[in-house]
């Protein structure tokens, strides 16, 4: 298979071709097709696999189908570490680099508060963002509407919990529209990745490589 065969359009294909990736991993051939359908999806998939850009592909290429009238956020990556977020904030800039206005945001700890602040009042169409300061953002600041959001990522689902982020992202599923299309990646299954699953997915398809 190339990525020519996943109906992906031009400014995603040239995004992935400067990427230099020339054929799509398992998983991303696997799950690039029933994230286009927006359906939710959990994912079983490793680091390395090439899960950044299975769940990054469509969702640019989502974005481009439908326009926003006016900026909003419309997607929410969780990953478990800040550097994992800002990888994946690399890798999908990389990727939407000839989409005509796609922005990120990156709401993460250890950053400047403020200056987040400022980075998601302009809603970025994509915010990449660790649990704790995802809440304090929607906790703390007015400015900072989570209404619009469509897509859900929940990245690492295994490692977010051994992180200790049960709590948090109760609460964001909570927070977040229940209308959305959830995709939840995580390298093993567990009972507490269920209850996580069931929480926060509608009839899930499941991916395993
Ligand atoms: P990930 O599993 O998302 O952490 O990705 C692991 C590595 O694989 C990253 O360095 C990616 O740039 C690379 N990668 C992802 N997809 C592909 C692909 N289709 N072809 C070649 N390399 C890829």
């Amino acid at each position: 298979t190339s990525f020519n065969t996943l109906s992906l359009s031009r400014p995603v294909l040239k995004g992935i071709a400067d990427l230099g990736y020339t054929r799509p991993s398992p998983i991303q051939c696997a799950a690039i097709p029933i994230a286009l359908l927006g359906k939710d999806i959990i994912a079983g998939a490793v680091t390395g696999s090439g899960k950044t850009a299975a769940f990054m592909i469509p969702i640019i290429e989502r974005l481009l189908y439908k326009p926003a009238k006016i900026a909003s956020t419309r997607v929410i990556v969780l990953a478990p570490t800040r550097e994992l977020a800002i990888q994946g904030a690399d890798v999908g800039k990389k990727l939407g680099k000839y989409v005509n206005g796609l922005t990120f945001g990156l709401a993460v700890g250890g950053l400047n508060l403020r200056q987040q602040e400022q980075t998601l009042k302009a809603r970025p169409d994509i915010v990449i963002a660790t649990p704790g300061r995802f809440i304090d953002h929607i906790r703390n600041s007015a400015s900072f509407n989570v209404d619009s959001v469509e897509i859900l990522v929940i990245d690492e689902a295994d490692r977010m919990l051994e992180e200790g982020f049960q709590d948090e992202l109760n609460e964001i599923m909570t927070l977040l529209p229940s209308r959305r299309q959830t995709m939840l990646f995580s390298a093993t299954m567990n009972s507490k990745i269920k209850q996580l699953v069931s929480l926060s997915l509608r009839r899930p398809v499941r991916v395993m490589i």
